[in-house]
């Protein structure tokens, strides 16, 4: 018998269907003993559709009000499926935030967990009764509705988890585990059965959407093991995600510790919604690169891959960087803006790139990586424009055209076409 988190996303609660679907996956724990507290989204497109008569009533929405009507697609799934799993004969009741505490900071839209009092709630979950719990939604220390951020209800997930010192959190949504890349892109990709909280916080903000970035970090600091797993599995006799990692079905997120046969490199990310700026012909000389990245920071504009060439003429030279792309027209406005001081001679901004990202905790004990990557990919005639890299993650820039040759050469180039041996 184990205490359990389950986890529903949009997709897996999105008409009465799924509700009852997702039922039958409750039921199935309940029935072989389990404790279980479920977590939910709201119904697949509602919180859009509840953000968008927001910002139809008003330019400047009071953040407040905003949170009192986006937090309320969850109040509806978790009503729903207590009703549904009740209708099955399984004891269940719905908790919103507020109710069991989940509490919060003020920063609402976007608000951080401070505690969660899990005692009423844990003492409902041991009486054997489900509990329902309404994702993506706290409150305030002024006692107001506040919500955690656009893919919320993962981080609630964990929370809960963290705070009911469950055994296991299952995360299910419409893929059935973490793949090594974007099976859209290469057939070849394969689910891996395990992955490393640290590998799977850069693969989530990297652009593999399937966990909230601030969920996998919650995770790596309390320790709350992960499974993701798909809901459209049969709910009746689909199986549990082994501990040990050797499932059939499923991701387990885990510390590094338990991962034995380390691959070099586990995955390859990429994102596409990076723009390119650059400057032509700034001068080399103490303050410059502070007189470009300052008034960048101060419009909350965040830069990524930075390039400076070397001055050929010790005189000027060249500097390209990474905003994301829906900042690029800002960034630029803002450059301009300082065009006095910089005395750049040229602007240019592009969105034609795309980065390309190896991880793999491996690369932590291994040499070379770096190099086999950039000789295949020059092999291959692409091009590098940037390059970041960390402990465990080498990222470049690369001609948006390429993206995908880029992520397929990669991932043969890495062993990753293959189940390791
Ligand atoms: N419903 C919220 C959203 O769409 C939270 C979540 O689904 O995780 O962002
Ligand atoms: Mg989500």
């Amino acid at each position: 018998m184990a205490l359990i988190v389950m986890k529903f996303g949009g997709t897996s609660v999105a008409d009465m269907d799924r509700i009852r679907n997702v039922a039958a996956h409750v039921k199935r724990e309940v029935t072989a003993g389990n404790k279980v507290a479920v977590v939910v989204s709201a119904m697949a497109g509602r919180t859009n559709e509840l953000v968008d008569f927001v910002n139809d009533a008003t330019d400047t929405p009071d953040q407040r009000e905003y949170d009192a009507v986006v937090s309320s697609g969850e109040q509806v799934t978790s009503g729903l499926l207590a009703l549904c799993l009740q209708n099955e004969g399984v004891a269940a009741r719905s908790w919103q935030g507020w109710q069991i505490p989940l509490l919060t900071d003020d920063a609402h839209g976007k608000a951080r967990i401070n505690d969660i009092n899990g005692d009423e709630l844990r003492q409902s979950i041991e009486a054997g009764v489900v509990a329902v719990i309404a994702g993506f939604q706290g409150i305030s220390p002024l006692g107001r509705i506040a919500t955690l951020g656009r893919g919320g209800s993962d981080t609630s997930a964990v929370a809960i988890a963290a705070a009911l010192d469950a055994d296991l959190c299952d995360i299910y949504t419409d893929v059935d585990g973490v793949y090594t890349t974007d099976p859209r892109i290469v057939a070849k990709a394969r689910r891996l059965q395990k992955v490393s909280y640290e590998e799977m916080l850069e693969m989530a903000s990297l652009g593999a959407k399937v966990l909230q970035t601030r969920s996998v970090e919650l995770a790596m600091l309390k320790n709350v093991r992960l499974a993701v797993r798909s809901s459209f599995d049969d709910p009746v006799t689909t199986p549990a995600v082994n501990m040990d990692g050797t499932s059939t079905i499923g991701t387990l997120v885990c510390s590094e510790e338990e991962i034995v046969e380390q691959q070099v490199v586990s995955g390859i990310a990429y994102a596409k919604d990076e723009a390119k700026v650059t400057l032509i012909s700034i001068a080399d000389k103490p303050g410059i690169a502070a007189a470009v990245f300052g008034p960048l920071a101060e419009a909350n504009i965040n830069v990524d891959m930075i390039v400076q060439n070397v001055s050929a003429d010790g005189l000027t030279t060249d500097m390209t960087f990474t905003v994301p792309e829906a900042d690029l027209p800002s960034a630029l406005a803002v450059l301009e803006g300082h065009k006095d001081v910089l005395n750049y001679k040229e602007l240019l901004g592009a969105t034609n790139i795309v980065k390309v990202s190896i991880i793999g905790v491996g690369m932590r004990s291994h040499a070379g990586v770096a190099a086999e990557m950039f000789k295949e990919l020059a092999a291959k005639g692409i091009n590098i424009q940037a390059i970041t890299t960390s402990e465990i993650k080498i990222s470049i820039l690369i001609d948006a055209a390429y993206q995908e040759l880029a992520v397929r050469t990669l991932h043969s180039l890495f062993g990753l076409d293959q189940e390791p041996e």
